[in-house]
């Protein structure tokens, strides 16, 4: 059913009990004002859902990225609605005894750049650059002030395709400015000469910053080269992760490359010309003049934060706890993660704001039924956790179960939220029922009563939000998500007219009624691992899964990075699921589907989850910027 029909079909109802039928439903609803009429008709649950949904997927939120103004007034938003529910602030400081609404957590950090200038003194006279349109200072390595010669260095390569060398034997650069082209060796279409399609892995930035390290440059300027077939060519980069220690690392364009040339080559070469040399192999050019260039970087930590509401226990129970979580971020202007590019507004509406409305919703519902239980009767703490920085990697509920206001062998259970807005008639997808022993059977009474198409998940597929970070600790979750996902993920049309209010709000009474016979039974639920096919039960400790034949091909050749930095890929192959999300060689993976990836036997495991057509949201790095690439998973052939 397209979305048009279905609000047709929703507002039958309404006409129907207003005694509007036939054809003089259409006059009347034409001539009548239908969003007050539905309005006032609505239950109030169902207004409640989508104001909330309505609010924080507002322009006024900004796409509730992490570190904006949009997202502190998105946490303030949840904050004043827990205090109207009467939850008490989630984190407690031993310490000095006073409790706070917000957990906060260090997320990367922001980097400024300052002070930056470039003045070549050459041959023919000096040339003054300037910041942002000729070139910039960039943090692919370190700051300070360079003074020196210039060398023309081509490709900075070793060991390439066909004995092709850009160094001699002997070079030594110290005390010098290496002045390199990037990407590698191209052809006059200006693509690559090794590589049928995309650059080889030569052409990375750790690749050729390796080779340049080697021969200890004081300074480097990075030139885009004239004529390259790559849109990032047009692009100078600054904000980028370290690939060189101590050097200064400035970037030109093509236009100012010229310029440097024209100014400094002995034998009055322009740049493309001095490119084809370098594509021919050994090009070292003793630059005429000297280059002083300067900057400083300044790097601040930046924070996140959770924002964690209690509802306290009771009796011998109280200290136990069940977590119900939700993630509150979003993509912002889609700088981050859109699966259509940055720019505009990406509200978010069902991925997360649909999940935030119901930690509210819960938050005050689940507080009067405690209230209305009798006083002696134990119940355990429910903390309601609105998690930051999910979409970046699940960082806010990772460092919630690292630094838990309780201990976290106390959880008893998670219930995670993320994207409920769009459950439909395809049903409401639950994951994880048997992460606890006995937990199936004993939800499936609710399930059956919910009136909710519910699809049950077998083993831990859809891992890529934050009750993922709560299965690797061993406690039992249950994660509820539209069983229909759909093409408006990560796009600007996440937005809050597509919301299905009704099924949203039975979503919410359901997990209404799991948590609160959850936070009464007198036993936890002893972990499982969520793979109810296992020979012995459902109760093995976490691991990988156990080796079955994939039904996907990624079509990588990997190698494992040290201190788990990551995996990266050596190798492409042709039209498989890597090669046409865009992978190439000297990627490196850090994240699938928003967890750390770490080695390769555990992108087995990961793989051993999927089947043809799943998608996958992969973080990848490439030349110091981190990137998200999507995989729609293919068969092997
Ligand atoms: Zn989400």
């Amino acid at each position: 059913m397209n979305p048009i029909q279905c609000r047709r079909l929703s507002l039958t109802p309404i006409l129907l009990t207003l005694g509007l039928a036939g054809a003089a439903t259409a006059i009347a609803t034409e001539e009548g004002d239908r969003i007050r009429e539905a309005m006032i008709e609505v239950p109030v649950e169902e207004r409640v859902f989508n104001d909330h949904i309505t609010i924080l997927s507002s322009p006024w939120m900004g796409g509730r990225l992490p570190g904006t103004p949009g997202m502190e007034y998105a946490r303030d938003y949840v904050i004043y609605w827990y205090e109207q529910a009467g939850l008490e602030p989630g984190m407690f400081d031993a310490q000095t005894g006073e409790r706070s609404w917000k957990q906060a957590f260090e997320l990367g950090s922001k980097t400024e750049f300052r002070d930056q200038s470039l003045v070549v003194d050459g041959t023919n006279g000096e040339v003054v650059f300037d910041l942002g349109a000729d070139f910039e200072f960039t943090g692919l390595g370190g700051d300070g002030e360079i003074e020196g010669e210039m060398v023309f260095v081509g490709y900075s390569i070793d060991d390439g395709n066909d004995d092709y060398q850009s160094f001699e034997e002997d070079t030594d650069l110290t005390g010098k400015i290496a002045v390199m082209l990037r990407f590698e060796p191209m052809d006059e279409t200006g693509n690559s000469l090794w590589n049928d399609r995309r650059w080889s892995r030569k052409s990375t930035f750790a690749s050729k910053f390796g080779a340049l390290e080697k021969r200890n440059p004081a300074g480097v300027i990075l030139i885009n080269p004239p004529g390259a077939d790559d849109p990032r060519s047009g692009e100078l980069m600054r904000g980028t992760s370290k690939v060189i220690d101590d050097v200064p690392v400035f970037m030109m364009t093509p236009d100012a490359g010229e310029s440097l040339a024209a100014a400094c080559d002995p034998k009055g070469r322009s740049l493309l010309e001095l490119r084809k040399l370098a594509d021919q192999g050994t090009t070292l050019v003793e630059f005429e003049g000297s280059v002083a260039a300067a900057g400083a970087i300044e790097r601040t930590p930046s924070f996140a934060e959770n924002v964690l509401g209690v509802l306290p226990g009771r009796g011998e129970l109280k200290d136990e706890y069940i977590v119900i979580g939700g993630h509150l971020d979003h993509l912002g202007m889609g700088e981050f993660g859109s699966r259509r590019g940055s720019g505009n507004l990406h509200p978010g509406a069902d991925d997360n704001a649909s999940g935030a409305a119901a930690l509210m919703m819960l938050g005050e519902s689940l507080r009067r039924s405690y209230d209305a239980l009798p006083e002696d009767m134990p119940l355990r703490s429910i903390m309601f956790a609105a998690f930051d920085a999910e979409e970046s990697g699940l960082n806010g509920s990772r460092y919630y179960v690292d630094n838990p206001p309780h201990e976290i062998d106390d959880v008893a259970l998670m219930i995670n939220f993320d994207m409920i807005g769009r459950v439909n008639e395809q049903g409401l997808s639950v994951t994880g029922v048997d992460t606890g022993e006995g937990m199936r059977e004993w939800a499936q009474p609710f399930f059956d009563e919910c009136g909710l198409e519910i699809v049950l998940k077998e083993g831990m597929r859809g891992g890529g939000s934050d009750h993922a970070s709560f299965y690797r600790k061993g406690i039992p979750v249950l994660f509820a998500i539209c069983a229909d996902f759909h093409d408006d993920y990560h796009t600007p049309d996440d937005t809050p007219d597509q919301i299905y209010r009704t099924a949203g709000v039975k979503t919410v009474k359901l997990f209404h009624e799991l948590a609160l016979d959850a936070a009464k039974r007198p036993e936890k639920f002893a972990f499982g691992t969520g793979d109810s096919n296992s020979d012995s039960g459902s109760a093995r400790a976490p691991g990988p899964a156990r080796p079955r034949a994939l039904r996907v091909r990624l079509g990588i050749r990997s190698r494992q990075l040290a201190d788990d930095a990551g995996l990266e890929v050596v190798n492409v192959t042709a039209d498989s699921t890597a090669d046409k999300g865009g992978i190439q060689p000297g990627d490196i993976i850090k994240k699938w589907d928003k967890n750390p990836m770490k080695s390769r036997a555990e992108l087995v495991s990961r793989l051993a989850e999927l089947s043809p057509g799943d998608e996958v949201q992969v973080l990848v790095e490439r030349d110091g910027e981190e990137r998200i690439v999507f995989l729609k998973m293919l068969a092997p052939k």
